[in-house]
């Protein structure tokens, strides 16, 4: 095992790393920016090293400082957690040619998954159902699109091939619009990846987004674990997943699972990952992109199997063999994580910054709370807007439900803006109660839209 882990993140997953690490008796680096000197996760490492300004490219993408920092405090490994860098193929290169071992796949394997075109292609060539599309860059300019577009049938829907985070993304009802829609996901393409490259694909109506769990040691065993459903989004992002998926049952489990682990075997693919599938009305799936890193979600799957991901994933790293068989996981009940946004639901979700002037976080049975905050703690505005995930466990998912409900009452958050009361009325609303969501949910029986275009 390794003795000393730098964790290149901040947060909520910075801190989850931290706890792992200490569990697995390995010394943990923070690397911190001059804003986040008082942040959660310098607090609970080992050491600390003050790395840069606020700005993201001057501290935690800031590839030379991490690596001194890794060099000049002796870390062996770097855990780069989701977001930053983790699925940035030069940061891991560079880890490599330093001989410090970068807790995540391979480079060849990351250059396989990275660009979503590529991954597609990969997939057809492997006979996995992918959304028939443009399968290669578009321009707007050209009449190619045109044709393709109708070929495929409108909706269609214009999707970065650097993209993340649901960035990059347009809708398309009509041949009017398809030029526009590719000239503005290419320029915000452009300013969020830096890579204006965009694709189009036949739009699913209502699908669900479902998504595998992977986790693969050197040795070449493979294991999946049960979905999770992240269909509740908001603009594309996910707000509220749950595991299991009431959609899926034991055989397509077994099939999609079975799929997610070819697809890991195919690039080689060594640590955790997500295989990530759209599913339509009729249950027909189809592989849409593959996030290799620990995702955010993680923790619902953590609740339903017993499996503590971010140890294996650091345990994997450092070449143990993995000791989990797919067939042998059982689901212990039903989970379900609310993301808690330091943002303004009744502003289009607009950021919110500031102190946290009062904070009363619930407890008891069956809820578990991943984050960073504290009463006194000042949010910049720098980073990413997650603050809080509550993860609920429960026998079932009415237990599951029930217990994410009282929760969200006793939580108290004074001084910022929160997504909580949005939270609150997913909860009650009587088609997430039935299970019958869909990606637009949020959109259209949340927010009222007639329709998500
Ligand atoms: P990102 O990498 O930005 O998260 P994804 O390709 O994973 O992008 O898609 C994010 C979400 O966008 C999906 O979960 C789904 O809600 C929506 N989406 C993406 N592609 C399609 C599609 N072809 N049809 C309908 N919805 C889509």
């Amino acid at each position: 095992m390794f003795k000393k882990i730098l964790i290149a993140n901040r947060g909520e997953i910075a801190c989850r790393i931290i706890r792992a690490c200490k569990e697995l008796n390995v010394k943990t680096i923070a690397i911190h920016s001059e804003i986040d000197r008082e942040s959660m996760h310098v607090k609970l490492a080992d050491q600390t090293i003050c790395i840069g300004h606020a700005t993201a490219s001057e501290s935690y993408l800031n590839i030379p400082s991490i690596i001194a920092a890794a060099e000049i405090s002796g870390a062996e490994a770097i855990h780069p957690g989701y977001g930053f860098l983790s699925e940035n193929i030069y940061f891991a290169e560079v880890c490599e040619a330093c001989g410090i071992k970068f807790i995540g796949p391979s480079k060849e394997s990351m250059k396989q998954m990275s660009d979503k075109i590529s991954a597609i292609k990969f997939m057809k060539k492997l006979g996995i159902p992918t959304i028939p599309g443009s399968n290669e860059l578009i321009n707007s300019n050209s009449s190619k699109v045109f044709d393709i577009a109708k070929a495929i049938g409108y909706p269609v829907i214009v999707k970065a091939t650097s993209g993340g985070g649901g960035k990059g993304m347009r809708i398309v009802i009509s041949e009017e619009t398809l030029q526009n829609a590719i000239l503005i996901a290419q320029t915000e393409a452009k300013a969020i990846f830096g890579n204006s490259g965009v694709y189009i694909e036949k739009y699913i109506h209502e699908p669900h987004h479902i998504e595998f769990q992977i986790l693969a040691d050197k040795y070449g065993k493979i294991a999946f674990l049960p979905e999770r459903d992240c269909s509740i989004q908001k603009k594309h992002q996910k707000f509220v997943e749950e595991s299991p998926s009431l959609l899926i049952n034991e055989t397509l489990r077994r099939k999609m699972g079975k799929i997610a682990k070819n697809i890991a075997r195919a690039i080689k693919y060594v640590t955790v990952g997500t295989v990530e599938f759209l599913v339509d009305q009729k249950n027909h799936f189809y592989f849409i992109e593959m996030n290799t890193r620990i995702q955010v979600e993680h923790s619902i799957t953590e609740m339903v199997t017993g499996i503590d991901l971010v140890k294996e994933q650091i345990k994997l790293a450092a070449g143990y063999k993995l000791s989990i068989f797919s067939e042998k996981v059982k689901i212990l009940g039903h989970s379900i994580e609310c993301r808690i946004n330091a943002e303004d639901p009744n502003k289009d979700f607009l950021p919110s910054s500031g102190k946290i002037t009062k904070l009363y976080l619930p407890g008891g049975p069956g809820i578990r709370l991943d984050t960073y905050i504290y009463s006194g703690y000042i949010i910049p505005h720098y980073y990413d807007s997650l603050i809080i995930k509550i993860i609920a466990f429960g026998s079932d998912r009415n237990e599951a439900i029930v217990r994410m409900q009282r929760a969200l009452c006793e939580i108290y958050v004074e001084g910022i803006k929160t997504t909580i009361s949005l939270h609150e009325k997913i909860m009650s609303n009587i088609r997430f109660r039935k299970g019958t969501v869909s990606t637009n949910f949020l959109s259209r029986y949340i927010f009222g839209k007639q329709q998500e275009y």
